[in-house]
């Protein structure tokens, strides 16, 4: 008798569309993917409506693969359902996994951000300037919309995660192996950051280290870069230091600084504390005007050191909203 197949739903909240996309770059294993899983909800590529997992057995599929934030209340609802529906819930990318990108919205306030997006936004006409509502007349309907929560939060605040997958996006590889391990039944304990590991990018890099300070910072455009050196002792930002490896180097290695998309690795409680530190130890001064000076030439070190996790970070949001 044929093996029954995985049951898997795979779902984009707030988030890019870069982590389907990185499923899809997988290439032919979609098409293992197909053999080996029903996939029951994908709303990129499979019309699975919500009303069909609404429909499920709590625990009828094998496994989600939730990827993005938790934004606004639609996000909420998926992640409470699939929870409910899959045995086991994977917060798949930078978004799910630390807040991501859409996580730095948490140094703004809500009323801030609604003003810049759809007030103050250039591209909108003069005089067609509206505000989202949550619920509109329409020929005798209501129509609704999702509310717009106040701040953003990582799947694990919302709802219990069985694993984590890093990256922004994750590498195609580890799409593949959490796949496969879930397929075999080869699972890591509960809780674990599945494709990656305790070593940090630096530990990975082939760039030499010679322990040479700086007395200036430089983005990747203002300087010659030296391919065989270490990014961070030319000057450019670079959060191997505070970031876990797995991705195989691929910043560093093609003349960025890496911006911290894995996370942190298991030890380290804040990253980008962790990061100022490992930039305190490279600046050539002791004075202290002159070192303000040279941190005053950091572009928004809020932005850069939690590029992707603001709302994993113990500070989490602005005070301000
Ligand atoms: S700081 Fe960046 S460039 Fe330097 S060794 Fe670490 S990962 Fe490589
Ligand atoms: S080098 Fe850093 S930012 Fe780039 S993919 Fe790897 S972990 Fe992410």
């Amino acid at each position: 008798m044929a093996e029954k197949k995985l049951q898997i739903a795979l779902y984009w909240a707030a988030a890019c569309g870069g982590c389907d996309v990185a499923v899809l770059d997988t290439n032919e294993f979609i098409l293992d993917l197909a053999q080996l899983a029903d996939i029951r909800l994908w709303p990129i590529a499979v019309d699975g409506k919500y009303k069909d997992v609404e429909a499920m057995q709590d625990g009828e599929l094998d496994v989600a693969i939730f990827n993005g934030a938790v934004r606004n209340s639609e996000n909420e609802h998926l992640a409470k359902l699939l929870r409910r529906k899959s045995k086991i819930l994977v917060a798949f990318g930078s978004c799910a996994h630390m807040g991501g990108i859409p996580g730095l919205a948490n140094l703004a306030r809500k009323d801030e951000i609604i003003t810049r997006a759809y007030l103050n936004n250039p591209s909108i006409e003069p005089g067609n300037q509206k505000t989202p509502c949550p619920e509109t007349q329409v020929n005798g309907f209501t129509l609704h919309i999702p509310q717009f929560y106040k701040r953003v939060y990582k799947l694990n605040d919302i709802v219990d995660v069985d694993y984590y997958v890093p990256g922004c996006p994750p590498a195609p590889h580890q799409v593949k192996a959490v796949l496969l391990a879930i397929a075999k039944g080869d699972l890591p304990p509960k809780g674990a950051v599945v494709g990656a590991s305790e070593l940090t990018v630096c530990d990975d890099c082939r760039r030499k280290k010679t322990e040479k300070k700086i007395r200036r910072f430089y983005r990747p455009y203002e300087i010659i870069q030296d391919p065989e050196r270490c990014l961070l002792e030319q000057g450019i930002l670079c959060m191997g230091a505070a970031t876990r490896s797995g991705c195989g180097v691929r910043c560093p290695d093609t003349g960025q600084g890496c911006r911290g998309c894995y996370g942190p690795t298991a030890n380290v409680v804040d990253q980008g504390a962790k990061f100022l530190s490992s930039l305190a130890a490279i600046i050539d001064s002791k004075d202290p005007a002159e070192i303000q000076e040279i941190i005053n030439g950091l572009p928004d070190f809020a932005s850069f050191a939690y590029r992707f996790g603001m709302p994993a970070s113990l500070l989490q949001r602005s005070l301000r909203t």
